[in-house]
């Protein structure tokens, strides 16, 4: 979201045309901003009885150089440019950074990439106290409040830097459905950030933003504590080599499905579309690789926040998906849950209802669940039926709409076992998203009255 997708008619054609998440960046803008994306995108929901979630990104500890005189100024190769702890506007000459550790983190040799990396310099000497100097190595137009990367560094800063704290506070008191955390470094990171949601008593989950080294290095465990996963290719490509990122993306989408945790592709997907009114092939294809390695979401960014058309670009991505998930090969990735864990059965009840749906071609996987346990574990089999989950918890069910394939709708009686079945069954036919003879596949937890774990799954033509 952004400037060009914030008035109220844009942003419901952009939902018509196919936006399941929201995603609102807190690098840019104010809060008065963030809050009227947040009241349009309710009212829209209320509107149209729709369920489109909103994801609050926090900056985390990125790095920024000041402001420079008349907002860019040329450096060249081969010259020294100081980089200063003490506030400064920038010249051709020194530039303020924003991270008062910098002298003391950084070593020489180490390298300084600034906006995305397209200028380069290389640490020559720190007095550890507030200057580095260092070479220009690429040289250019180095504008005003450009993030700076320093791959090489290990920086001393706290994933969640006071700004994020705010940011927190203000996403908590809105009740965003998702939260994205930058710069993530390890597992404790996640910790800490689940710890705060957790004290708040809020129920946002979090999304670990992966572009950082030492976040590849610890995957495993951040995926296992998060509860999706955004593969940040523009910081990434920046922190490590550009050319290793199609296999990480390829990875993490390989470990996502496995661990059941849903999965964003992020940045430069239809870039070009910031100013053109078509994709190129290459993005065309890229989005299309995203979809057939299985991803939950492909984000845009500037393409929707400051750029030209964002219904149309929406509209062009949409059409993407829809072609590659009728003909591509992207369904059917069932993994068989392990017997020792304490999730056992519903896993197993999860994983048996999509090998049943593609032996059976069932039309729709029917679930009941509170916690959204369930919708998460079947999407994550990624069943060619339709994921059909019913909840009494409102606020699931716009998490819902990051989650592969899964359709989300409101039922709060809990009556019998045969009694629900049969009305949730009854509902989806008179909504004509099953029909007559159709096969589904019901999955719930007897007794439901307590609510527990799923336990069951009943086959049966509908009538
Ligand atoms: C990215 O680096 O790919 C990314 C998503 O970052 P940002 O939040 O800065 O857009």
């Amino acid at each position: 979201m952004g400037p060009a997708s914030t008035p109220i008619d844009v942003l419901e054609k952009m939902i018509q045309a196919g936006v399941d998440v929201c995603r609102i960046n807190s690098s840019h803008g104010a809060y008065d901003d963030h809050q009227k994306v947040i009241d349009n995108i309710r009212k829209l929901n209320k509107k149209y009885k729709q369920h489109t979630a909103i994801l609050v990104d926090l900056q985390g500890p990125k790095l920024r150089i000041g402001a420079v005189e008349n907002g860019s100024v040329e450096i060249v190769n081969g010259q020294e440019l100081i980089i200063t702890t003490e506030q400064c506007v920038g010249n051709n000459k020194k530039v303020y950074i924003t991270y008062k550790q910098f002298p003391k983190d950084v070593a020489i040799g180490d390298r300084v990439l600034i906006d995305d990396g397209k200028l380069l310099l290389k640490v020559t000497a720190t007095n550890r106290k507030d200057t580095v100097k260092a070479t220009v190595v690429n040289g250019g137009t180095l504008s005003s409040k450009k993030g700076v990367n320093l791959p090489n560094t290990k920086i001393s800063l706290p994933c969640l830097t006071k700004k994020d704290l705010l940011d927190l506070d203000f996403a908590l008191k809105n009740n965003v459905e998702w939260i994205g955390l930058s710069f993530v470094r390890s597992v404790t990171d996640i910790a800490d950030l689940k710890d705060i949601i957790k004290k708040n008593k809020k129920t946002s989950r979090v999304i670990a933003k992966i572009e950082k080294p030492e976040a590849v290095k610890d995957i495993d465990g951040i995926i296992d504590l998060a509860d999706a996963i955004m593969v940040a290719r523009g910081d990434l490509g920046v922190e490590m080599p550009m050319e290793q990122v199609p296999l990480i993306q390829k990875m993490l989408v390989d470990k996502c499905i496995e661990a059941s945790k849903p999965v964003i592709i992020a940045t430069q997907m239809m870039e070009s579309m910031i100013t053109a009114y078509t994709p190129t092939r290459a993005e065309v294809n890229d989005v299309a690789n995203a979809v057939m390695d299985g991803a939950d979401a492909v984000m845009l960014s500037g393409e929707t926040s400051v750029g030209k058309d964002p219904v149309n670009v929406i509209e062009h991505m949409q059409k993407i998906v829809a072609a590659i998930e009728k003909g591509g090969e992207i369904y059917n990735r069932e993994h068989a849950p392990a017997i020792t864990t304490q999730t056992f059965i519903s896993d197993s009840i999860c994983y048996n209802a999509c090998v049943m749906a593609r032996q059976a071609k069932a039309k729709g996987i029917v679930s009941m669940t509170n916690s959204g346990y369930t919708a998460f574990k079947l999407s994550s089999h990624r069943p060619k039926a339709n994921i059909f989950i019913f909840t009494d918890n409102p606020i699931l069910l716009n998490t819902l709409s990051l989650v592969w394939g899964v359709r989300g709708f409101f039922y709060d009686k809990y009556e019998s076992t045969d009694k629900t079945i049969a009305d949730i069954n009854t509902y989806l036919k008179k909504f004509n998203y099953v029909k007559t003879d159709d096969l589904v596949i019901n999955i719930a937890s007897i007794p439901m009255k307590e609510k527990g774990r799923t336990n069951m799954i009943k086959l049966s033509y509908i009538k």
